[in-house]
């Protein structure tokens, strides 16, 4: 079966020459909850733009479900529900009507369409909110309203750009609780976020983006744990031994006099030390390589401030 989203080379520069978008690819699988996060100006929206057809790319694939969106949009559109960033809806509009309109725009029937509003209102909380008029809700309330119409046409993959901004921390627990039951009920879900925590509660995998560039793409379980390994770079006495094998532990050879060893979140550095003593390697001085994602992490969140 096609992927639920697979992007090949994808690239971007704005009329004003700014490349914010500078080579992407990007995978990601049929059920699956993604993540895509990275700091203000990392490439996220204009990355969700292209795949919804707001924003023409300079280069590179798209396909949706398998569909081209440069083959037939229409077709991939009909797959996907996009809820972006900007409230885009008529705020003079009543709730109701909002998304009766989007379901006819999908040729939903009436009939069929009522029944998903009366669903997804319940679900998002925005049951009594049916009959008022859009510019009367709360950013929050706005927010799921986008939710409700880009899920109107029950699409089997929903991309939501930063979904829980402007969005309070009770509604933000709700939001993510029916997120889980409909990714859960099948429908793909990316989302893009400037939160490690929000794509560690609810996503499978992420792919970070920074300055245009995919730089890492994995599962959530595998980034934290690459996240909280230490990399240390110890410096022997004597030339090492040939077998340097530590049960447990993950050391290599660097040089004659040098080893790197991983430690893992729960592992003891002096242990270590002790067991290679125990193999007659004296350790003379010790020192801390930077974990490459801490590093990184650290370079957003200073970019962030
Ligand atoms: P993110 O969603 O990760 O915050 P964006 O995709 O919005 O990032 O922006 C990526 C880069 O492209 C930023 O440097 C931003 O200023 C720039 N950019 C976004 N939209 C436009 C535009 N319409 N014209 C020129 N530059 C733009």
């Amino acid at each position: 079966m096609s992927p639920a989203l697979e992007i090949i080379g994808l690239e971007k520069t704005y009329a004003n020459g700014l490349q914010a978008l500078k080579g992407i690819d990007l995978r990601v699988e049929n059920g699956d909850f993604f993540a895509l996060l990275g700091p203000n100006g990392a490439g996220k929206s204009t990355t969700i733009g292209v795949i919804c057809s707001l924003v023409n790319k300079s280069a590179g694939t798209v396909r949706v479900k398998g569909v081209d969106i440069d083959e037939n949009f229409p077709a991939a559109k009909r797959h996907l529900g996009v809820v972006p960033q900007e409230f885009n809806f008529n705020v003079f509009e009543i709730v109701e009507d909002i998304l009766i309109h989007q379901a006819g725009y999908y040729g939903i029937p009436l009939k069929t369409a009522l029944q998903r509003i009366d669903l997804y209102l319940e679900k998002l909380g925005l049951a009594d909110k049916r009959h008022t008029r859009a510019r009367m809700l709360s950013g929050g309330m706005k927010r799921r309203l986008m939710i409700a119409r880009a899920l109107i046409h029950e699409p089997s993959v929903l991309i939501l750009d930063e979904p829980t901004a402007g969005v309070d921390i009770e509604m933000r627990r709700s939001m993510y609780e029916f997120l889980r039951e409909i990714n859960a009920a099948g429908t793909t879900i990316i989302l893009t976020t400037h939160y490690l925590e929000e794509a560690e509660s609810l996503c499978r995998n992420i792919a970070i983006i920074n300055h245009g560039k995919i730089v890492t793409n994995t599962s959530i379980k595998n980034l934290l744990r690459e996240l909280h390994r230490e990399i240390f770079i110890l410096d022997s006495r004597e030339p090492l031994p040939q077998d340097l094998a530590v049960d447990g532990f993950t050391v290599s050879r660097k040089d004659d006099y040098c080893i790197e060893a991983q430690i893992e979140q729960g592992q003891d550095l002096a242990e270590l030390m002790a067991r290679l003593h125990n193999k007659g390697v004296s350790i003379i001085s010790m020192r801390n390589r930077e974990n490459r994602l801490e590093q990184m992490f650290v370079s957003l969140l200073e970019q962030a401030s």
